[in-house]
């Protein structure tokens, strides 16, 4: 153990964190251990060398489209997202002292779902579907990638990965109830996940608040006196910024604040998690999950600045003119390129053909359009006549 995690003043007790040999560790194919790499992070490098890992370089989460004809190079990406999220989780596992190795993997892991043009895709997909009963939801498809579509072994399907990283995968952000999802039974939905999948959605919802007022600004979509308008939790941060740097430039003046509010929402994060355990004198997983609601959790007063916050990205940002203009060309290419694979199966590659009788039309054309990148898509959509 290091000097930094013997002296975190967040420390939880160790009872609370997953342990690496426990039996969220197991694999649905048993597997030798390694002599010096923990089962758990293990996982996160099979998440980092997989396809669909890689492909995540090629979507983008909220400035889809308008990347490719915008002057800027610096937009988040989902795999940059990704790389910040996993910075955010580690930060608060570590200081935690829960299993931060855990915590790495299944931020690594957390956008693998996603289809291509970011919650637009997704969801002019997922009404895609509702025509034949089904749905998508990108956790669930997450489970489907590192379970099944992502090949890499000679005596499996899938990645094999530990029990814990699938629960993580599939509730970190939301939970299902045993009678509609009943495949899912061995993730124990009768119970919370534990604290390093509940932060995770706490981290990506720290990275992509601060991130997409950053992308944002740089865009020229927001302008920073809308945004100090707009958010109050920015604008205190950017005020002291101002008192302490009245010289500095507008744009470091704006990261400078940011970086604030950032740490401000971890250690908000910490503070709360610490006091909630605490609070119910929790000191086992066990009761963790079984306590009555989520313990991750912001404190009120901050869960209420971010929500404004998100209120603000959503009326300024996410449906902007411009936005909006990119979210009409996402759904107008998700919906012709998904009736036209439906039309003809055979535009599909044989793999993905192959899965047609197990898993009917609707749901081989979904899996095969939400593996897809931006551009891939746009071509793919352009062979079937799109223009
Ligand atoms: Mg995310």
């Amino acid at each position: 153990m290091t000097d930094a995690e013997t002296q975190s003043p967040f420390a939880l007790p160790v009872g609370i964190a997953v342990r690496a040999d426990g039996e969220l560790s197991r694999r649905a194919h048993a597997e030798p251990p390694h002599p010096y790499r923990s089962a758990f992070a293990r996982d996160g490098a099979r998440v980092l060398h997989a396809r669909a890992f890689r492909r995540l370089a090629g979507k983008t989460q909220v400035f889809a489209r308008l990347a490719g004809d915008s002057p800027s190079d610096h937009f988040r990406s989902r795999l940059t997202h990704t790389l910040e999220v996993t910075q955010i989780a580690r930060t608060l596992t570590r200081a935690l002292g829960l299993n931060e190795e855990l915590a790495e993997a299944l931020a690594l892991a957390h956008d693998i779902g996603h289809p291509p043009f970011g919650h637009a895709g997704e969801k002019a997909l997922d009404e895609c579907l509702r025509g034949f009963g089904l749905g998508f939801d990108h956790n669930l498809h997450a489970l489907r990638i590192v379970s099944w579509f992502e090949e890499r072994y000679a005596g499996f399907r899938g990645l094999n990965l530990t029990l814990g990283v699938r629960e993580g995968i599939v509730k970190h952000s939301r939970d299902y109830s045993a009678e509609s999802h009943p495949e899912l039974a061995e993730y124990f939905l009768d119970q919370f996940p534990p604290l390093e999948a509940q932060l995770i959605d706490l981290a990506d919802e720290i990275a992509y608040t601060t991130a997409d007022l950053d992308d944002g600004l740089d865009s020229g979509i927001l302008n920073l006196a809308q945004v100090r308008e707009g958010v109050a939790l920015f604008r205190g941060f950017h005020d002291a910024v101002l008192a302490e740097y009245p010289g500095a430039p507008e744009r470091l003046g704006a990261y400078e604040a940011l970086k604030r509010v950032l740490n401000a929402l971890v250690t908000d994060l910490l503070e709360e998690v610490r006091r909630q355990t605490a609070a119910r004198g929790a000191e086992t997983l066990e009761e963790i999950r079984r306590a009555p609601h989520r313990v991750a959790a912001l404190s009120p007063e901050m869960e209420a600045a971010r929500a404004a916050t998100k209120e603000f990205l959503h009326a300024s940002l996410y449906n902007s003119p411009v936005m909006e203009e990119a979210h009409a060309h996402a759904v107008e290419v998700v919906r012709e390129l998904f009736a036209a694979l439906m039309d003809d199966p055979g535009l599909m590659p044989g793999d993905d053909q192959a899965l047609i009788p197990t898993e009917g039309l609707a749901r081989t054309v979904a899996d095969y359009i939400a593996g897809m990148t931006d551009s891939y898509i746009e071509q793919a959509w352009r062979r079937c006549g799109g223009r």
